[in-house]
């Protein structure tokens, strides 16, 4: 079962959550996506996305999320980045075109676009494998030449990774929620991973571990060992080289549900196999 009580490691106690202080503007820009990344960012459990909003975060401006729209919408932003200068968090989702070409808002470029709000933000967390590596835009033959965060933000703005495809519902939380008690971005990992979300593999946490050890293995999807839920190892599973904390936070997920992990937070997963999940060992 998962286990792992995030808002301890981030230092959050009850105490702050009860408190009422001026909420985290958020601007959360939207490249080559697919939306999955917000599809996650709503669903946080505890706290919930609403308690989140309501209490900690100000989301600002979400091309999906906000209420406003076109010129309206557009307006806000811009006024956030003179009234919030430094004090705004930019969330990115999304891999970044190599060119204007593939993808523009409002009449301006997207890579345009993240470097004017990138400019005077607090820090950058970019959320999903897509902004962080690359990710599926990137992947095969990389149609639309995507390159992930780094590529374009200047060197000296804080930047986050929050990898997974999409990424765990309270990392992206707990990563925003730590800057808004704290003031900074977690400890980060070589990486630039939050290291209390991504410090070990899924495998070490895994709930199928017990399995491994004795070498108890599925061979197949719906073999016996399948249905006594033995370890998916021979089944391609990419939990002992994927960090993320799915099976350490998350109720539902991948291997409970009796697929491989794919390793959807770490660089490349898609050309690695991505949702395939049939390169088994021997
Ligand atoms: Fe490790 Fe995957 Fe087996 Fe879990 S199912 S113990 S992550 S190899």
């Amino acid at each position: 079962m998962p286990h792992y009580n995030w808002l301890e490691a981030i230092n959050v106690t009850e105490d702050m959550l009860n408190k009422t202080d001026p909420r985290l503007p958020v601007i959360w820009i939207s490249a080559l996506d697919c939306t999955g990344c917000k599809e996650a960012f709503i669903r946080s459990s505890e706290p919930t996305t609403l308690e989140t909003i309501l209490n900690f975060i100000s989301l600002e401006y979400s091309e999906l999320l906000s209420v406003a729209s076109g010129v309206q919408a557009e307006e806000h932003k811009e006024a956030i980045y003179e009234e919030y200068k430094g004090k705004y968090v930019l969330a990115i989702e999304g891999g970044i075109p190599g060119s204007d070409d593939f993808l523009m808002i409002a009449g301006k470029s997207v890579r345009e676009e993240i470097l004017t709000a990138a400019q005077n933000a607090k820090a950058v967390i970019a959320f999903g494998s897509c902004s962080a590596w690359g990710g599926i835009p990137a992947a095969g033959v990389n149609p639309t030449q995507t390159v992930d965060i780094r590529a374009i933000i200047p060197e000296n703005v804080p930047v986050a990774l929050v990898p997974g495809c999409p990424p765990i519902p309270e990392v992206i939380i707990g990563t925003l929620l730590h800057l808004h008690f704290h003031g900074e971005l977690p400890e980060l990992d070589k990486k630039l991973r939050p290291k209390v979300f991504y410090g070990t593999t899924v495998h070490m946490t895994c709930h199928r571990k017990p399995y491994f050890d004795q070498k108890l293995f599925a061979e197949s999807y719906d073999d016996e060992g399948a249905r006594k839920g033995y370890c998916l190892f021979k089944l391609g599973c990419k939990g002992p080289t994927a960090f993320n904390a799915c099976e350490s936070i998350m109720e539902e997920r991948c291997i409970r549900a009796g697929f491989t992990c794919i390793g959807c937070s770490e660089k490349g997963f898609w050309d690695k196999g991505g949702f395939c999940g049939k390169k088994k060992r021997a």
